[in-house]
């Protein structure tokens, strides 16, 4: 695709989102970009603006390192083409060497919607699992239905005692009226999060979670429960000086695995001070000192592990990150406790409803369902708001406004997977020459197209559900 001075795919939205970078610590998606090989179409096209952490799947990606994509859904109604973004993002990172993981968020729909657990199954088969697999989703990949989901159980059970009511509603604004099991899904969100990395299906990995925006508050709760709930903790951190340095923190860990955690550390230990060790890491020339704050049950200390020339390198301090959370998980491992990695995140635009505002779901003209007959689709695309002028004169002076145009962004979302195909009709639609009528027209024909496809695919699925690995409520 045309590498473009000016950005190709604008959106006025995404200004509206750079709050996010500065308030919550979002990174931009643009800098990690030449890190990933072969990006997907949201990534080119800027549909994904933000990340957390995203480097270390990249990483993965190129190394050919264990990672993961969860993601979820909750069965409260239709599928739409709001889904099918997630859903193809998980087959996207599936096709790039991920375990994937989908949990149908039942306990949610249970506690939030009042939906009972046969309404949930019925929603999470017929709208969410069937779209998954038709789009692509591969049988080696997990489906789940949280409350048939024993390890998921357990894991929420475990993670809620490191959560307090304050801290709920601060992040949800949960109120005194809140039920309980409201707050035990929003537990069970992380343990599906965290899931990907429990010893039964391989230990600690970077997993990546794509979401909206608005999910970013789970995502948050999460990376810090990751924290709370490992017995030791490998952070970058920077010295007054801006120096970096890596610190591994490991409170409340038992006195033998810290023993045996310094045992495996590559190196020679020399005590330093009365809580205090130094290692001297020959095998890893760059870490020239390293020192070990051991944690001391009384004092609680925490331990410290910290490059004295703080002026390594990126790589060095990636190099030496990767191997004191290979370490340190091995050991949390054998002591029964827990070493998990912050999940990562992407952010991708939401799409805007087809009449222009938002989306909703109880405004059927302001989206296409995956199971909306075909032509009752392309009448929806052909109702929809463009960005073209009053008159066609004024259109071929002035030209169209894509940006402003829920036609363009359906193509560019999904309908158009060519790049420059989509270049040239965003130019023809600025320079006048494009009318709303005929690409209109060209639009409708292929979301019927793509509906038609897919149904035929969704019907397909239903006669090979049984090869996948789907566990539901026994
Ligand atoms: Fe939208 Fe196409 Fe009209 Fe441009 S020409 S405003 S892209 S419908």
């Amino acid at each position: 695709f045309m590498t473009n001075k000016l950005d190709p795919w604008s959106s006025s939205e995404i200004n509206d989102y750079s709050k996010l970078f500065e308030e919550f610590g979002i990174s931009p998606f643009d800098n990690v970009l030449p890190e990933i090989p072969s990006p997907h179409m949201y990534m080119r096209r800027r549909v994904i603006f933000g990340h957390r952490d995203y480097e270390q799947i990249a990483d993965a990606m190129r190394t050919g390192a264990p990672f993961s994509v969860m993601d979820g859904f909750m069965p409260s109604g239709k599928v739409h083409l709001g889904h099918k973004m997630v859903m193809d993002q998980i087959i996207w990172h599936q096709q790039m060497g991920a375990s994937a993981f989908v949990g149908i968020a039942d306990r949610e729909a249970f506690s939030v919607r009042g939906f009972s657990w046969q309404k949930c199954r019925e929603i999470g088969v017929e709208e969410y699992i069937l779209s998954l697999i038709a789009l692509g989703f591969k049988p080696d990949g997990l489906i789940y239905f949280q409350s048939g989901c024993e390890s998921v159980k357990d894991l929420a059970f475990e993670l809620g005692v490191k959560v307090n009511f304050s801290e709920l509603s601060a992040i949800y604004g949960f109120s005194g009226e809140t039920n309980l099991s409201h707050m035990i899904s929003v537990a069970t969100q992380a343990a599906d999060i965290l899931q990907p990395q429990l010893e039964e299906f391989g230990g600690p990995k970077p997993v990546v979670v794509p979401v909206g925006p608005d999910q970013d508050p789970h995502l948050r709760l999460t990376r810090g429960l990751a924290g709370k709930m490992s017995m030791f903790r490998v952070e970058e951190r920077e010295n007054a000086n801006g120096g970096k340095y890596l610190s591994v923190r490991g409170k409340g860990a038992p006195k033998e695995a810290l023993k045996e955690l310094k045992k495996r550390i590559p190196g020679k230990v020399k005590l330093y001070e009365e809580h205090m060790d130094i290692l001297q890491t020959p095998d890893y020339p760059f870490l020239e000192r390293f020192v070990l704050q051991i944690n001391h049950p009384e004092k609680k200390k925490c331990f410290t592990a910290e490059l004295k020339d703080a002026s390594k390198s990126a790589s060095e301090i990636k190099l030496t990150r990767k191997i004191l959370d290979e370490i340190v998980a091995e050991v949390a491992a054998d002591f029964g406790g827990y070493a998990f990695i912050p999940p990562a995140s992407t952010y991708h635009r939401f799409m805007s409803g087809l009449q222009g505002g938002k989306m909703s779901s109880s405004v059927p003209d302001s989206y296409i369902a995956l199971t909306d007959d075909p032509k009752e689709g392309a009448k929806k695309v052909k109702r929809a708001k463009t960005g073209g002028c009053v008159t066609l004169e004024e259109q071929k002076k002035l030209g169209g406004k894509p940006d402003e145009c829920s036609v363009f962004e359906l193509m560019l979302f999904h309908l158009i997977g060519d790049d420059e195909e989509l270049l040239e009709i965003r130019q023809e639609c600025v320079s006048g020459t494009r009318m709303c009528g005929s690409c209109k027209q060209l639009a409708a024909e292929k979301m019927y197209e793509f509906l038609k496809d897919h149904q035929e695919k969704r019907e397909l699925a239903k006669e090979h559900l049984d090869e996948y690995k789907i566990i539901y409520k026994k």
